[in-house]
């Protein structure tokens, strides 16, 4: 069975995760989406918030798992026996990103193996970070987020 494992702070999920999620769920036999908490970040939403959100943004896949970690990507995914994740590429800034944790993510484990997704053009300007900026404005954010997050948001 393939697994394909794709990490990420989801704070919160947007259409851009969501787009990436449907894509590489057609890629194997289960994808397994781990909201990660990592030491040097702040969250805006709990843990528990951003679980909720991606449960309920991916109720309708059928091949999704959900969890959260706090420990290292490396050690969640050797601890738990997958080798392969997915990560989503918005552009020229995020491939030297996403190039430097691959880089960091050999280092650590000779094993584990990364897939590369390039964003949808309907979602490459999408971001998290971009979502928390809007937030506080009253704009429509359904084109951005899913809507069980882009309702919260409203309130
Ligand atoms: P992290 O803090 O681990 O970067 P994010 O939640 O910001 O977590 O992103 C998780 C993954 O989703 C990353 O690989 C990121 O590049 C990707 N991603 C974020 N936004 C988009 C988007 N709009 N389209 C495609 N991939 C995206």
């Amino acid at each position: 069975m393939k697994t394909l494992v794709y990490a990420g702070s989801f704070d919160p999920i947007t259409l851009g995760h969501l787009d990436i999620i449907k894509r590489a769920s057609n890629l194997c036999d289960k994808l397994i989406v781990v909201v990660f908490n990592s030491q040097n970040k702040k969250y805006q939403f709990t843990t528990e918030q951003r679980l909720d959100f991606l449960k309920k943004s991916t109720e309708n896949i059928k091949n999704i798992e959900t969890d959260s970690s706090q420990l290292l990507l490396a050690d969640y995914m050797n601890n738990n026996g997958h080798f392969c994740l997915v990560r989503g590429l918005r552009g020229a800034e995020s491939i030297d990103l996403e190039e430097s944790m691959f880089v960091t993510n050999k280092t650590l484990s000779d094993s584990l193996e990364s897939i590369f997704l390039f964003a949808s053009p309907k979602y490459r300007h999408i971001s998290s970070s971009l979502v928390k900026e809007l937030a506080p404005y009253p704009a429509d954010l359904k084109n951005f987020v899913p809507l069980c997050v882009a309702e919260f948001l409203k309130k």
